[in-house]
């Protein structure tokens, strides 16, 4: 079988050079959605011939015409295709992203189709939970959206309470991380995320709070360490802190119903910096393969 030339690296001239129309990237599309060959959606055949439209592909018992787009996150798109795809480059491969706003100047398409693409995208930016975080692992909680100082318990108002966990090497370096909004601080909370994101044999480190006591019978090796406002866990305070400058930084202006779209994003480029290379086809594999959620702006 044919292997596919995937586009690595984060060079921007090269990029523009490569999908400067949308046939490129219909092309691109197709290598992927039919990586593994055809397979007609409706009566399962696996002949095929050129479609309507540029790389679609048309079955040749049934004559069912499936264009590479459809059952993708690019399917009604209202961006053109290579303009989507640009975008896609500019958000995973600068450090910072980029806003519906920034997006919408620098490429003159309407806010409103750049903020709805820019939700798909941090939709495809969602953990595949494949990975889960191993080692010395942190665990803390935050207030986002409001006043620093709350104390514990359940989100109020725009507040959202968010648990975050953060890999720590052997080598003192961080590793990756991982953010959710919870409902409060309860172990009922917190279990899904550490379900989620942490190894069941991780040596967890979490502050005293009597939350995470339930959890010690899954997670044997978690440690409860005092926090001293968060001077014990130094590494944890300057992630949060750095998350939360880039949410007030460029994305201010922000529903906070679309936080968690945030955090994905905010950990999709983080556990990926050491390794930028194949950051863009990784996304847009995924933006390919993932079925296309319908948009909805409520959490
Ligand atoms: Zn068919």
């Amino acid at each position: 079988m044919e292997t596919r030339a995937k586009f690595t690296g984060l060079n921007s001239i090269k990029f523009t050079l490569r999908f400067n129309q949308d046939e490129a990237c219909y092309k691109y599309i197709s290598d992927i959605k039919w990586e593994n060959g055809f397979v007609c959606k409706k009566c399962q055949n696996t002949g095929f011939c050129s479609g309507v439209k540029p790389h679609s592909r048309r079955c040749v018992k049934c004559g069912y015409d499936e264009s590479p787009t459809s059952r993708t996150m690019f399917d009604k798109c209202k961006i053109p295709i290579h303009i989507a795809f640009h975008i896609i480059f500019r958000v995973c491969t600068k450090k910072k992203g980029m806003s519906s706003l920034e997006l919408s100047n620098e490429f003159e398409q309407r806010q409103m189709s750049c903020w709805e693409f820019k939700w798909k995208i941090q939709q495809a930016m969602i953990s595949s939970h494949k990975y889960p975080l191993t080692g010395e692992v942190h665990v803390d909680e935050c207030f986002i959206g409001g006043e620093e100082e709350q104390k514990r318990g359940r989100s109020k108002g725009k507040k959202k309470l968010v648990v975050v966990a953060l890999e720590k090497l052997p080598c003192k370096e961080v590793g990756r991380a991982y953010a959710q909004i919870i409902d409060n601080a309860s172990n009922v909370s917190f279990r899904p995320f550490f379900e989620s994101h942490i190894s069941k044999d991780a040596d967890v480190i979490t502050d005293e709070w009597p939350g995470y006591i339930p959890l010690k019978k899954d997670y044997p090796k978690l440690k409860q360490m005092p926090s001293n406002k968060g001077k014990n866990h130094p590494d944890m305070h300057i992630h949060i802190m750095n998350l939360k400058g880039w949410l007030r930084g460029i994305h201010h202006h922000c529903s906070k119903d679309r936080l968690q779209g945030y955090l994905d994003e905010y950990h999709f480029r983080y556990n990926r910096r050491n390794n930028m290379d194949t950051i863009f086809d990784t996304l847009l594999k995924r933006m390919v393969r993932y079925e296309p959620k319908r948009l909805k702006t409520g959490k």
